[in-house]
């Protein structure tokens, strides 16, 4: 008998159709206008802690509202908390450069709405993602050992921190025959960084019960980047030690200083002591794409994974991290896993890729789709001569810095990302930078090189141009001007 159907049942209180498309239309124009305007809007959220929140309301709706009040909220009360990633003036931390097009294939994947655990889940998802991790090793030249059609493959990741665990826990299996995952105990197994290598790599430590006790910081040369004989001298002390070396995370571009560690010397040396060697370029492995600068994957031939965020400088928004493996079997078989519920003829016949075993969660977005629409709209040629343009207005800051007797560069500008410092002291700079973010015309960080303030100026924002870089510059020396005229001499 079917059940007796309640009074109220022919209400709905889903958003129409109508009502999806005016709205949808509103927050695109919303959306279009947002990315006009960013430039005059202060870079750096000028709040105080607790005032997004102080301006919401206590209890949440009873009713439903219309969406133009939402719009409207956000306006009022969103906007002033936001920082303006998507500025051309934001040249703090590194670029989160997000496109239109990027945007449309995030919007698409909400819409399609797939869960793409499984080839099964949606055969277009994974299959999309193989191929476009296909185009990645050709279009970044990139080395063959990465392709899917080999014993190799790719997969997007949502970070470079998850990519970096997962290479973590692929290497500690490898190392101790998969006994770890069948034993728990990890035993004695250390990695190696360096001081400037990702904090991501600590915090993997910490989830795959390594320790980070267990991971030596190797001495790095004059520019911040790992030295290989320091890297095998530590390699033998703890082997002499009784330890197993398990994992070498090297970097290209690190976070700080944009160093480079060497990756043709670290590869042999870790070949030949079997060691996993897993290589973080999150930002700057968007410049490959260039075959110019290509130099900075020198030796990548020899690693064992790789990954970059198209999310930060390839003009994808973020979540997006390619990862690759050059054996997907070490990788798969630390992670898979077989519940009934999951079991499928297309999984069972080896014919297909199911990500899931590629990563830590099960489920998994479309992220493809963004990444598809980024490559499709700007071309590889039009991705290298925004890429090409960054990269040349750094190197033009680069020499105002050096034309500056006031400053001083204090590393090599391989790429985008520009480490400079008034002459003076740490407090000088630090009121420098201070000025600069309050004034909300320009966005810069900091980092700390051999125990010095330094200030950084990163360039890959989809937006920036001559203009907003020159501007930058002529901000930056009125500061200084103004520094130097309050201070007693
Ligand atoms: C930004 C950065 C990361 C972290 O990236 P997520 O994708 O946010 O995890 C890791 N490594 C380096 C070198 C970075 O610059």
């Amino acid at each position: 008998m079917e059940p007796p159907l309640s009074p109220s049942s022919s209400i709905s209180y889903h958003m129409s159709p109508e009502e999806f498309r005016r709205a949808g239309h509103a927050l695109i124009d919303w959306i279009a206008d947002y990315r006009q305007r960013v430039e005059s809007l202060p870079v750096l959220s000028q709040v105080k802690p607790g005032e997004i929140r102080a301006a919401l309301p206590d209890q949440p709706p009873l009713q439903g509202e219309p969406f133009a009040t939402m719009l409207a909220d956000l306006e009022r009360i969103i906007l002033p908390g936001i920082t303006h990633w998507q500025s051309p003036n934001f040249y703090a931390f590194f670029p989160g450069n997000a496109s239109e097009p990027s945007i449309l294939g995030e919007l698409l994947s909400a819409g399609l709405g797939v869960q793409g655990m499984l080839w099964l889940t949606s055969p277009a998802c994974t299959e999309l993602e193989t191929h476009l991790m296909d185009w990645l090793v050709g279009m970044m030249g990139l080395p063959e050992q990465f392709l899917s059609t080999g014993p190799g493959g790719g997969v997007i990741q949502d970070s470079a921190s998850s990519a970096t665990l997962c290479a973590l826990l692929a290497g500690r299996e490898r190392a101790t025959n998969f006994a770890v995952n069948r034993r728990g105990g990890t035993g004695r197994l250390v990695a190696y960084g360096t001081a400037h290598t990702h904090s991501s790599l600590e915090k993997a430590m910490k989830i795959a019960g390594l320790g980070v006790e267990n991971l030596r910081k190797v001495e790095v040369d004059e520019h911040h980047a790992m030295r290989p004989e320091a890297l095998a001298a530590r390699i033998s002390a703890d082997r002499a030690a009784g330890l197993t070396p398990a994992f070498v995370c090297a970097t290209v571009g690190t976070t700080s200083t944009n160093a480079m560690d060497p990756l043709a010397a670290i590869a042999p040396l870790c070949q030949e002591q079997g060691i996993w060697l897993h290589v973080d370029a999150a930002m700057s492995g968007s410049a490959t794409i260039c075959p110019e600068f290509r130099w900075v994957i020198a030796g990548l031939e020899g690693v064992d994974s790789y990954s970059f965020n198209p999310h930060k400088w390839l003009f994808t928004n973020f979540d997006c991290t390619a990862f690759f493996v050059a054996d997907r079997r070490a990788l798969i078989e630390t992670l898979s896993i077989l519940p009934e519920y999951l079991r499928n003829e297309a999984t069972k016949s080896g014919a297909v890729i199911d990500y899931r075993d590629w990563q830590i969660p099960l489920g998994r977005r479309f992220r493809a789709l963004k990444l598809w629409f980024v490559i499709r709209h700007y071309g590889i040629e039009g991705l290298r001569y925004h890429i090409r343009q960054h990269v040349a207005l750094a190197q033009d800051f680069a020499s105002w810095v050096r034309g500056d007797p006031r400053f001083e560069l204090v590393a090599p500008v391989p790429l985008n990302l520009v480490c400079f410092r008034l002459r003076g002291s740490d407090a000088d700079n630090q009121a420098l930078l201070d000025h600069l973010n309050a004034s909300g015309d320009l966005y810069l960080t900091h980092t700390k090189l051999d125990d010095r303030l330094v200030l950084r100026l990163c360039i890959g924002q989809t937006a920036t141009e001559r203009r907003h870089v020159a501007r930058a510059w002529a901000r930056i020396q009125e500061e200084a001007d103004r520094l130097v005229a309050v201070e007693p001499r």
